[in-house]
């Protein structure tokens, strides 16, 4: 069984094939991804209106590419995934209408998938069936902590960010340190040279009355900005290097210490991270440290399945299609603050 996935959340128009093997194996046959984020780093952040255009351009010749790479063509595909939500409205309608066009032109069921769950779900395809699991989901707009019995079904939030996303704290301390956008790939590769201990960031959420599984970003990104102001002022040069592995180190730290209690808390004992921050070099290597620790196994999908990509929408929509799941409906609407409880539309 061939499942395409299409995701247009935000600046990547991702096409992705996969195979859904007998015994519940997804296999990635194609990854084609298009980003207009060189359209976007002039503006500091992406641009709605020019995401839903590159879509545009991008679309059909993405899918002609997937189809190719993976050695079939539109008669062979069994079902079409989408991102329906969250996202920019703009921008997932663009992939919502071609998905619709496919599943119609094919005649083949049309599955309107929810782009956080398919960061969980992507994992399946470098490291086989997934277990029970807590999960750590950080990217650009979300930073949540879920049980996840089952990928196929409802998952529970146990905590989320109470202000700025993980990903959205990278992308604004860059900004202070004047890194391009999208800044977390630049922090993480300037942090390499620099010293974790330079400045004692705060660790927000950590005291012993706070929400054990939320998080904040929004204080820590104040510090540095004051940080990086005071310097300034006292006419220093900006000690780029220690200041971004200061921050990283930071927020590393918060994410991988609430992510081991949850999971143990919860008596799970694989932890899986997802989404785009889940690409930093640093988190994957203090996740591996405190679930070794703590006896947990550590799932990570490697960077490039990280971040945003239609591979992840079409190994969704191969569980859930193996799972029995009904198809969405031909009307599928884009839902641009679709909640994470809804797995299929
Ligand atoms: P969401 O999934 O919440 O809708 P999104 O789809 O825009 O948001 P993703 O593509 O999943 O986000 O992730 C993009 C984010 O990941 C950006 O904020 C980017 O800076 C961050 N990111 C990517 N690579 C790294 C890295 N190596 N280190 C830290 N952050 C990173
Ligand atoms: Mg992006
Ligand atoms: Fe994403």
């Amino acid at each position: 069984m061939i499942v395409l996935g299409i995701e247009t959340s935000c600046d990547e128009t991702g096409v992705g094939v996969v195979r859904a093997e007998p015994g519940g194996a997804v296999t990635l046959l194609a990854n084609e991804v298009a980003s207009s984020v060189d359209e976007h780093a002039r503006f500091g952040g992406v641009v709605p209106e020019v995401a839903s255009r590159a879509h545009l351009q991008a679309m059909v010749p993405a899918v002609h590419r997937a189809l190719a790479t993976a050695g079939v063509t539109g008669r062979d595909v069994d079902a079409v995934a989408v991102t329906a939500g969250p996202g920019l409205t703009g921008a997932l309608l663009v992939g919502v209408a071609a998905a619709k066009a496919y599943a119609a032109a094919w005649d083949v069921p049309l599955y309107g998938v929810n782009h956080l769950a398919a960061h969980v779900a992507v994992d399946t395809l470098q490291h086989g069936p997934l277990p029970p699991c807590l999960a750590l989901l950080v990217s650009g707009g979300h930073s949540s902590l879920l049980d996840v019995p089952d990928i196929a079904g409802p998952v529970t939030p146990l905590g989320a960010t109470i202000d700025d996303a993980a990903g959205e704290a990278f992308d604004k301390v860059a900004r202070l340190l004047g890194l391009p956008f999208p800044g977390g790939p630049h922090i993480d590769r300037v942090a390499r040279d620099g010293d974790r201990a330079a400045v004692a960031f705060p660790r927000g959420l950590t005291g012993p009355r706070d929400a054990p599984f939320d998080f904040s970003f929004s204080g820590l990104k104040t510090a540095v900005a004051r940080h990086v102001e005071a310097l300034e002022r006292a006419g220093t040069t900006m000690p780029v290097a220690d200041v971004a592995a200061s921050f990283q180190e930071a927020v590393v730290d918060v994410l991988t210490a609430k992510a081991v209690r949850a999971a143990r808390e919860r008596g799970m004992d694989t932890l899986l991270l997802g989404g785009g921050v889940a690409a930093n070099s640093r988190l994957r290597e203090m996740a591996q440290e405190r679930c070794a620790a703590a006896g947990v196994r550590l799932r990570v999908p490697r960077p490039g399945l990280c971040t945003d990509n239609g591979a992840m929408v079409a190994a969704l929509g191969a569980h859930l299609v193996a799972a029995g799941a009904a198809p969405s409906s031909p009307e599928l609407p884009a839902d641009s603050s679709l909640p994470i409880t809804e797995v299929l539309v």
